[in-house]
């Protein structure tokens, strides 16, 4: 752990000497502030996004710093915001001067009024996100820490600069940012924190969807997400936002038999996934792919407890939730719904015998889906039960390896069938019509049952006989 006092900046030693350089040529002072300067007492690889705060204007100290360094682009300013964007390099340096802000109490506006570096740090979420750096010559490299960010950090603990109330209703995004650190950097939330959150959910309902989803979006993203959505629910953040997903949660029984808590499976499927992949959307198909087990839910007494249909009404569900939650309904809602709608098929396979004809089916309908639902697949076990975990993993393994035996054969993904409806019509001399499809149909059952290989001549042949069969007739258009 780096000194309480003095931080030695020296990795980046250049770049911030000379901004403290120039800020003392201008009368002011400036200061490395926020995530930046967290990640680097934290040992954490740095971002490139650095947050400079100084006392006046941050638009005229980021002017006069693109005039002195090389290598800088040009400056964007937000005048609405009072801060300017410079890059030097590949590190995106944004300035701001030091404010004062204050809410009114339904909207995310604050009035604005320029500050002390103090005040600039109470606006700030969290403590150990309100630390700073002075950058001006005289005073280069000294922490300024009047909320003990630095102890904060030590106790691994997210805690506000001021009282947990006032933090969150000036912005109530700072809940959901929050549950965000406190899973990316496994931290806990302190006890009076916790309990305003708890007690403010509510407030989240002003937020604009995208900034929820852009914090959705970092926790799916960290090692570990179940951290945040299980924080989210004990927070009563998770119902306003993901209800699908509470709908899982429980376990009931009927005379004797009992199903799986699909809620918390759910959670222990998304870690088991991001263990193999860093795949936003992919990651969302995992958080997903049950959710159609809540409306499909039924008991018979014959089998116990069924969710017929989930996966269709699942993938349904998908688009509603993308959706409310203004997330575009582009390739990847489709992506995620196709992984919802095929999640089951997999198993189904690997639960009993891998033959050659369920593997070509499955690799046709899933096209260029096939790898990612497989890891999803792979992930979906969750069972405690050794011997089942085991056969299970097995049987995965036996369908990659036919996957690969069948794809060199058969060449099944994104198939195309050898013989088509244009040649189909050309031979017959025949129009669009009914009996096109049926040949159509014939043939590629064929290739996938694995009677015919996926090949011109024996798809040729079989459409000559299948179409005898339905009364066509290939000398009909030379003998008439
Ligand atoms: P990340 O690694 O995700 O970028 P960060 O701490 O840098 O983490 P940013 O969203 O980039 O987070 O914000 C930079 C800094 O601005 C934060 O460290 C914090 O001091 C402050 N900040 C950002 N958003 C808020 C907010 N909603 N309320 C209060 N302070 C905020
Ligand atoms: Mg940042």
């Amino acid at each position: 752990m780096i000194s309480k006092q003095h931080i030695n900046l020296t990795q980046q030693h250049q770049l911030f000497t000379q901004i403290g350089e120039v800020a003392q040529d201008m009368g002011t002072r400036a200061f490395v502030i926020g995530g930046y300067v967290r990640d680097l007492i934290m040992e954490r690889k740095v971002s490139k996004d650095i947050d400079i705060v100084c006392e006046g204007s941050g638009i005229e100290l980021a002017k006069a710093v693109s005039k002195k360094l090389p290598n800088t682009g040009k400056v964007n300013v937000y005048k609405t915001y009072g801060t300017a964007m410079v890059r030097v390099g590949d590190n995106e340096l944004e300035f701001v001067g030091a404010r004062k802000e204050s809410y009114q109490k339904d909207s995310r506006n604050p009035i604005v009024e320029s500050g002390t570096l103090e005040d600039d740090q109470k606006r700030r979420d969290f403590t150990i996100n309100a630390l700073a750096i002075a950058l001006n010559p005289n005073e280069f490299g000294t922490l300024i820490d009047p909320f003990d960010g630095v102890e904060d950090i030590q106790k691994q603990l997210l805690r506000t600069p001021l009282a947990p109330e006032q933090t969150f209703s000036d912005d109530p995004l700072r809940m959901m940012r929050a549950v965000r650190f406190a899973t990316q950097l496994n931290f806990t939330i302190d006890h009076k924190t916790h309990k305003a959150i708890h007690r403010m959910a509510d407030r989240i309902a002003i937020l604009s969807k995208e900034r929820i989803i852009d914090e959705l979006h970092k926790i799916l993203m960290a090692t570990k997400p179940s951290l945040g959505f299980l924080l989210l629910h004990e927070l009563d953040l998770l119902h306003r936002i993901l209800p699908e997903l509470c709908a899982l949660k429980g376990i009931e029984e009927v005379e004797g038999q009992k199903h799986k808590d699909n809620f918390y499976h759910t959670f222990e499927v998304v870690d088991n996934i991001c263990k193999t992949t860093d795949h936003l959307w992919l990651r969302w198909a995992a958080l997903l792919h049950d959710i159609g087990k809540a409306p499909t839910k039924r008991f018979s007494k014959k089998v116990g407890w069924t969710f017929h249909g989930h996966e269709f009404v699942g993938a349904k569900m998908v688009y509603e939730l993308f959706k409310r939650l203004k997330m575009p309904l582009n390739e990847k809602m489709k992506y995620v719904q196709r992984l919802v709608f095929m999640s089951s098929r997999p198993i189904v396979i690997a639960e009993d015998i891998v033959t050659d004809a369920a593997v070509r089916r499955l690799v046709f309908d899933a096209g260029d889906l096939i790898d990612d639902l497989l890891l999803l697949c792979e992930a979906d076990i969750t069972t405690k039960n050794p011997r089942r975990f085991n056969t299970y993993h097995n049987n995965f393994k036996i369908v990659r390896q036919k996957i690969i035996d069948v794809e060199e054969k058969d060449r099944i993904r994104n198939f195309q069938p050898p013989v088509d409806g244009a040649e189909i019509m050309k031979t017959f001399d025949v129009g669009p019509c009914r009996e096109i499809g049926l040949i159509k149909d014939h043939i590629k059952e064929a290739i996938l049952e694995g009677v015919i290989p996926n090949e011109y001549e024996a798809a040729y042949a079989m459409m000559l006989e299948k179409a005898a069969e339905l009364g066509l007739d290939k000398n009909k258009k030379t003998n008439a």
